[in-house]
C-alpha cells in the first residue's frame, strides 16, 4: 500500500491510500490483456494508533478482461473484505473479545459492536484443538461471558493459548468432554487450574 494522505482528529486518523501492483492476468481466465475500468473508494478500519480509531480508505481500482470482458477488482491480501477491516484487527479482536466486552472493543477500533460479536463468533467456531501436537500438562478450565451465555474454556496454561469453547459451564458439559478426550491426551495432563 501507498499512502497518499493522512488526516488526524480528535480520536480518528484517516489514512487514503493505494494498492501498489497492478495484477499480471484476469482473475477469472487469466488472459493478460486488462483495460483499467474505474476507481472505487472503500473504507477498511485498521488498528488504533496511539489510542485513535484508524480508517484507511482505498482508491481500489477495478480492471476490465479483453478476452472475457468481466471486471473485477485489484486484490487486497492485508484486508478482510467480508468485514472490510484489516486481518491484523481480525486477529487483534478475536484476542480481546475473550477478555475484554464487546461494546469496548467496538469503541476502541471503529466497529458495530455486532460486527466484533461476529467475528468473535467466527473466531469460536474455527477453533478445533489439535491435543496430539502439543501435549497439554497443565489445564486451565475458566468460565466467561460469550455469545449470550456462560461457558467453559479450556486453555493451556503454559502457553497462554485458548484451546476450546465449551457450550455451557454445567459440570455435566466438562466431565463428559475430558471423558470423550483420548487416553493419551488425558495421561498427559498432570496439573487442572480452574476457579471455584
Ligand atoms: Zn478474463
Amino acid at each position: 500500500m501507498s499512502v497518499l494522505a493522512i488526516d488526524e482528529y480528535e480520536h480518528d486518523l484517516h489514512i487514503q491510500a493505494e494498492s501498489l501492483f497492478s495484477p499480471l492476468c484476469c482473475a477469472l481466465c487469466e488472459h493478460k490483456k486488462l483495460y483499467r475500468h474505474e476507481i472505487k473508494a472503500q473504507l477498511y478500519m485498521d488498528l488504533p494508533i496511539r489510542g485513535k480509531r484508524v480508517g484507511i480508505t482505498v482508491l481500489r481500482r477495478r480492471f476490465r478482461c479483453c478476452r472475457c470482458r468481466r471486471t473485477f477488482f485489484e486484490e487486497l491480501p492485508d484486508m478482510d473484505e467480508h468485514h472490510f477491516c484489516t486481518r491484523r484487527l481480525v486477529n487483534y479482536i478475536q484476542q480481546q473479545a475473550l477478555r475484554r466486552t464487546f461494546v469496548s472493543i467496538s469503541d476502541e477500533v471503529g466497529m458495530a459492536e455486532a460486527s466484533i460479536r461476529l467475528l468473535f463468533g467466527e473466531f469460536a467456531a474455527d477453533l478445533s484443538p489439535d491435543w496430539t501436537s502439543t501435549p497439554i500438562t497443565c489445564l486451565g478450565i475458566d468460565e466467561l461471558y460469550l455469545l449470550n451465555q456462560y461457558r467453559y474454556v479450556l486453555c493451556d496454561v503454559k502457553s497462554h493459548c485458548m484451546i476450546d469453547l465449551l457450550r455451557d459451564r454445567s459440570k455435566e458439559t466438562v466431565i463428559r468432554y475430558l471423558q470423550g478426550l483420548p487416553r493419551p491426551v488425558q495421561e498427559h495432563i498432570q496439573v487442572v487450574c480452574t476457579v471455584i
